[in-house]
Formats: structure tokens, C-alpha cells, sequence
């Protein structure tokens, strides 16, 4: 190219050194017309002279458009002031330029071309005209652009792979460490690929795949990352996340995306899928560890059944052996009678006057003495043990009331907690009228707390289940409430009777006012769908002053009493 490109400039000058115009246009033309390159002449003010015909099929300025007009016509926005100013440097005092420069064609497209420019001299050496010749690089341009796309790109989806999705996490973690932020990594792979490919062909297998990545590009926003890791098993970034809300959120997106059925050919298909989610930086500090481990929050959830999300834990990944002991103490616990209920009173807020109890587990281990739910519901709710364990509450708990009562003590309710786990089990009704009948409590003396982030998980569900234990008259509060995310239009058709206010919430009351104002606001949810408030982990004089004046109904917490066992709290309704 270069060997050509001398050539031709060489033929150029000699024309143009040529003296009479008649001559001068029958080379120009002979010239002009035999090259791809594009060429210009311009005076030594860069006034355009003479174009040639290639110049026209590459810039679309006819001959007539530009004569007499400066070069400048071409110039797009990729330059600024100080790389033309070389440019001109350059010619001036070295006679030429040579480089690359992107220009704008006159439909408005910008374009790379390769440039030489030189000054044709006269006898004196002064510069007199410029002399240019360009070739158009778009098409290597191109070229190279698919080649890289195809490098970063998943052929068959079109979605970042793999290579991309570890450079979109590393710009991630650098981005979120500079501003003190968090991001999110959702590792999702398909229930039973495998089974659908086996069956109804790697065709339809490649399909589904392909209407997989389209919908979950769709139900993403723009800047999260969507890729295909391989296989069945797609990741999901996304970045500056404020609060756990905004992953469950994007996580019920995909979870919607997957109600519908998938056309394949002539079939239609349910797919679910399962997801891991890890969180910078709580979960990992660097890429891998935050690929694996959502990749083992995952592997969990495939255990437990499919067709969920798990966020990662650390227990996940310590030694087998630890969680198989742990596992087997619990199965023993059971057995050994080593669990024990505790009732923590709920009070009214205007009177004192003890209304319930709230019976929290409590695991009395031969070696650790009491240990606290928060250490063993996690791994009894991974392992299914909780489902177990919850009906074993919820009898101890209906036993206990219906003796208070027998005794002949104030009538109270007491309320129990369902799991994620309980509260999706399909006989839970069944068991719960079983416990009723059978310890010969009445519904109305039986509250079940679920937990926000429980309730709101599927939400049609929710309605469903809520509405069969309300009809047969048993109460229902909503636990930790404020903690996850609500849907207000779905909130307000559970058929409930009471909102526990979260403690962390309580804790703040007295700090800050914008705390304030969301207990304010939870309490005014309640009244609005005329259900009761009760706050939970009410401590201080300060703090029931506060809920008091704003009308909560009830009050738990270390203020009137620590959850104590069932003889202790006896005695608290004499
Ligand atoms: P939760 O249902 O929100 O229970 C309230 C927790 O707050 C209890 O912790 C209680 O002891 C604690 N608490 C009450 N008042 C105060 C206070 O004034 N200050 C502070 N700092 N804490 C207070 P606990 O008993 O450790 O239970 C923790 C969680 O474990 C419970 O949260 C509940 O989600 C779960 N849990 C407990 N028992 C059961 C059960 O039988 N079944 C199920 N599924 N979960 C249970
Ligand atoms: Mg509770
Ligand atoms: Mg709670």
C-alpha cells in the first residue's frame, strides 16, 4: 500500500507541475479515475481544489459540493483542536502528515481512513498546494470490531460470555470499592436442562436457551450485566445496590419472567430456575470468590428442590463434616427433647395488660448450654429439618396455651413463627388443623407470624394460604416488617390482623427522625387496613413514650420482659 501510495503521489505532483489546464485535467482525469484512494488538492490556505472521483464514492460530497470549500466540512467530533493543530504544524514545517483520522461522511457516518498529505513546493520552496490520499478503514474496522465482539460474545445467545461477564466483574469491584458501594452476583442455571434436551432435542434445547437470555435481558435493567457462563448457567451483575431490596426485587423480575411457558416448535414448556446470590463485599472480595460462592448458594438451592434463591452464607462453605455433625445433633435434639420453648409477653400499649406470648425455640445443648435460634434455624430451615421442628413448636406452643388456660389463667393468644420452608409445605393446613383439633385450642387463641420478605415471596400464594387459616379464624401478623420488600398492591389483600414493627427500627426511634417517620409510616399502614401494630425489641422508657404518643397498639421487648420459659411466664399472668 505504502509502495502504491508514493507512486501515485508522485504521478499527482508531476500533473499538477504541469502547466497548461488542458493537460492537467486529461492526467487528473486518466489518474482520478484509476484509484480507490481518495484524493484531494487543496491550496496552501486548505481552500479544495480538485477531488477525485473515489473521494466522492467514500466521503458522498459530489465534486461540486466541495470546490472551493476547506476540508473542514469532513471533520467529526473525534478530534479536538490540538490534533489538527499538528496537523498544520507538521505540513508547515515538514512538508507532510501521515496517520489516521476519522471523518464524517455527508450522510453523517463517521468513518477511519488513513491519511497522507503532502505539500507540493514551488521553485522556491515555499509550500503551494496539499496534496492528500486516503483509503476508508471502515471495513478493517470492522472486521476487527466482529472479531472482538465474537471473542467477548456467546454465538449462540448473543449475551456477554464468560470472558466478558469476569471483566464486567472486575470493573464492577473496582467501581464499588471507590465509591464504598455494593454489588450483587446472581448465578442462575435452569432446572432440568438436561431432561428437556434429552427429550425434545439439542434444537430445542439451543431455543429454549435463546428465549431464556431474551427474557432475562428484558426483565434486567440496561447497565446490569446479563451473561451466559456456559451450558444452562447464566450470571447476572448488578451493581450499586443500596440495600438487599434491590436484589430480592431484581430477583422476583426474573422469577416472573419465568411464569410464562416457552414456545418451542409445536411445544410449550415451564421452565423454572435456580439462584445463588453473593454480595460484595460481605461475600467475597475478589471476582472468583464471588462467582463461586453465588455458585454455591446455587448448588443449595438445587438441593432443597429447585426453583428459588439462596443468598450465600459463610457455613456454606466451611467443612462438610461441621454441617453433617451439626445436622445430626439437631435430628438427635429432637429425639433427646433438648428443645425447649421461651414465651416473651406482648403487652397493650395503653394498659399494660399482658394480651400474648411470643414462643421463640431455644436449643438447651448438652455441651453449648442455651443456644439461640439464630444459630440453628438457618442450618434446620437449609437441611428441611425445619419443617420437622416447626410442627413441634407450633404443638408445644398450643399445648402450653390450652394448659395456662386450663389452669384457669388470663386467656392470651400465643403466636408462633413459620419458616420460608413451613410456609411453603403443601399439607401445612392440614397439619395446623391437626395440632388444633387434636391439643383442642381455639383458632383465635393461635397467631402465625411470617415474615415480610416470606409473605411477599409469592405473593398469589400468600392470599391463598392466609385466606384458608383466616377463614377458619386463626390470627396472622406479619414479622420484621419494614426489613424487606413490600408491594403495597399486594399488602393490602393478605388477610391479616396484626404488623410487627422490626426492632431495628424500635433500636432508632430516639436517633434519628427519619426512623421516626418510617415507624410513623408502618403505623399508619396498619390503621389503614385496620390491622394492629405491635413493635417488637421495645427497650427503653424513651422508646414506648415515643410509640405510645403514635399510637402503636402493642409492645414486645427487654422493657417488660426478656422471653423467659413457660413457668417464669406463668407467673407473669397471676
Ligand atoms: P423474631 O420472630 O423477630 O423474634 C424476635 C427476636 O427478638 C427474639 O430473638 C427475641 O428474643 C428478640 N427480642 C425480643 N425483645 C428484644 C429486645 O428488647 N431487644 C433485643 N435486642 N432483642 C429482643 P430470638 O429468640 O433469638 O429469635 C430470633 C429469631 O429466630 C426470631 O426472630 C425468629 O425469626 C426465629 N425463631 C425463633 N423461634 C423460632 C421458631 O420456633 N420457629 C421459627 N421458624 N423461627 C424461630
Ligand atoms: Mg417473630
Ligand atoms: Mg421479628
Amino acid at each position: 500500500m505504502n509502495q502504491e501510495n508514493k507512486k501515485l503521489r508522485k504521478d499527482i505532483k508531476n500533473m499538477i507541475n504541469i502547466k497548461t489546464p488542458q493537460e492537467k485535467l486529461r492526467i487528473a482525469e486518466k489518474v482520478f479515475n484509476n484509484t480507490g484512494e481518495g484524493i484531494v488538492v487543496t491550496d496552501v490556505e486548505g481552500i479544495i481544489q480538485l477531488v477525485n472521483p473515489a473521494f466522492t464514492t467514500i466521503t458522498g460530497y459530489g465534486v461540486e459540493e466541495v470546490i472551493g470549500k476547506n476540508p473542514r466540512i469532513l471533520r467529526s467530533e473525534r478530534h479536538d483542536k490540538s490534533f489538527y493543530e499538528e496537523m498544520w504544524k507538521s505540513l508547515i514545517e515538514k512538508g507532510q502528515w501521515k496517520g489516521h483520522i476519522w471523518n464524517r461522511r455527508k450522510n453523517g457516518e463517521t468513518y477511519l481512513e488513513w491519511m497522507n498529505i503532502s505539500a507540493v513546493k514551488d521553485e522556491n520552496g515555499e509550500n503551494i498546494q496539499y496534496v492528500s490520499v486516503f483509503h476508508d478503514l471502515t471495513e478493517n474496522v470492522l472486521k476487527e470490531e466482529h472479531i472482538k465482539y465474537q471473542a467477548y460474545h456467546d454465538a449462540l445467545t448473543q449475551l456477554p460470555n464468560r470472558e466478558l461477564a469476569k471483566d464486567r466483574l472486575n470493573l464492577a469491584l473496582a467501581h464499588a470499592n471507590k465509591n464504598n458501594e455494593m454489588f450483587s452476583v446472581i448465578c442462575l442455571d435452569l432446572d432440568r436442562f438436561k431432561r428437556i434436551n434429552d427429550t425434545l432435542g439439542h434444537a430445542a434445547g439451543d431455543m429454549l436457551l435463546q428465549a431464556v437470555a431474551r427474557r432475562l435481558r428484558k426483565c434486567m435493567d440496561e447497565g446490569d450485566t446479563v451473561a451466559r457462563l456456559g451450558g444452562d448457567e447464566f450470571i447476572i451483575i448488578i451493581e450499586e445496590i443500596k440495600n438487599m431490596k434491590n436484589v430480592i426485587k431484581a430477583v422476583r423480575k426474573i422469577f416472573h419472567a419465568f411464569e410464562e411457558p416457552f414456545l418451542l416448535k409445536d411445544d410449550e414448556i415451564y421452565v423454572t430456575a435456580s439462584m445463588g446470590i453473593s454480595i460484595y463485599p460481605d461475600d467475597g472480595e475478589t471476582t472468583e470468590n464471588l462467582m463461586k460462592n453465588a455458585e454455591v448458594a446455587m448448588y443449595r438451592v438445587k438441593e432443597k428442590g429447585k426453583n428459588n434463591y439462596q443468598l450465600y452464607r459463610k457455613e456454606m462453605n466451611e467443612k462438610a463434616y461441621d454441617q453433617l455433625a451439626m445436622e445430626n445433633d439437631l435430628y438427635k435434639a429432637l429425639e433427646n427433647n433438648e428443645f425447649v420453648l421461651y414465651y416473651q409477653p406482648q403487652v397493650k400499649t395503653t394498659t399494660g395488660e399482658i394480651i400474648g406470648a411470643e414462643a421463640l425455640i431455644r436449643w438447651n445443648h448438652p455441651k453449648l448450654g442455651l443456644v439461640s435460634p439464630a444459630k440453628f434455624i438457618p442450618l434446620a430451615e437449609e437441611t428441611g429439618f425445619i419443617v420437622p421442628l416447626g410442627e413441634w413448636v407450633l404443638r408445644k406452643a398450643c399445648e402450653q396455651n390450652k394448659l395456662w388456660q386450663k389452669k384457669g389463667l388470663k386467656n392470651i393468644q400465643v403466636s408462633v413463627n413459620l419458616s420460608t420452608l413451613q410456609f411453603k409445605q403443601k399439607d401445612l393446613i392440614e397439619k395446623i388443623i391437626k395440632i388444633i383439633q387434636e391439643t383442642g385450642i381455639r383458632p383465635e387463641d393461635l397467631e402465625l407470624e411470617i415474615t415480610e420478605t416470606n409473605a411477599m415471596l409469592n405473593p398469589n400464594f400468600t392470599i391463598k394460604t392466609l385466606k384458608i387459616l383466616n377463614d377458619m379464624g386463626i390470627q396472622i401478623a406479619i414479622d420484621d416488617f419494614g426489613t424487606g420488600y413490600s408491594s403495597l398492591a399486594y399488602f393490602k389483600s393478605f388477610p391479616i390482623h396484626k404488623i410487627k414493627i422490626d426492632q431495628s427500627f424500635i433500636r432508632d426511634i430516639n436517633k434519628d427522625e427519619s426512623t421516626k417517620a418510617i415507624v410513623l409510616a408502618i403505623i399508619g399502614i396498619a390503621d389503614s387496613l385496620g390491622v394492629k401494630s405491635i413493635a417488637e425489641g421495645v427497650e427503653t422508657k424513651e422508646q414506648l413514650v415515643c410509640l405510645k404518643k403514635y399510637g402503636c397498639d402493642e409492645i414486645q421487648g427487654y422493657f417488660f420482659s426478656r422471653p423467659v420459659n413457660a413457668l417464669e411466664f406463668e407467673k407473669m399472668l397471676i
